[in-house]
């Protein structure tokens, strides 16, 4: 039963030293939520707002996020979509290592108390 532990132990142990070389090897990243939006600019007779067939302009791109409470949108111009895109996927990832983290350092407590 404590070899069980044991080796419980090694394998959380390995899991946690495994995530935190995944967390530093990543990458820039950023938090948010990209999303894509047609505008209408308002200037009489342009084509986005004329009464037959308007055509709207765009897409344009914006990345919207929350931190430390406060919400920011933010244009990201089509050249820099590809790059943005990269760093709110490297985001995810940090937040899903962090959590695996947190969890296995958990799951060590909680063993480490038993083994006592
Ligand atoms: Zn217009």
């Amino acid at each position: 039963m404590l070899s069980d532990m044991n080796a419980s132990t090694r394998k959380l142990q390995a899991e946690i030293a495994r995530t935190q070389r995944e967390i530093a090897a990543l990458g820039p990243l950023r938090p948010g939520n990209l999303y894509s939006r047609l505008n209408v600019c308002g200037k009489p007779g342009c084509r986005c707002c004329r009464p037959k067939n308007p055509v709207k302009h765009g897409p344009y791109h914006y990345l919207s996020y929350t931190f430390k409470g406060k919400s920011h949108t933010e244009f990201v111009s089509k050249r820099d979509l590809p790059k943005v895109a990269e760093q709110v996927r490297t985001y995810n990832k940090f937040r899903r290592l962090v959590e695996r983290l947190v969890e296995c350092n958990i799951e060590l407590a909680r063993l480490r108390k038993e083994e006592k």
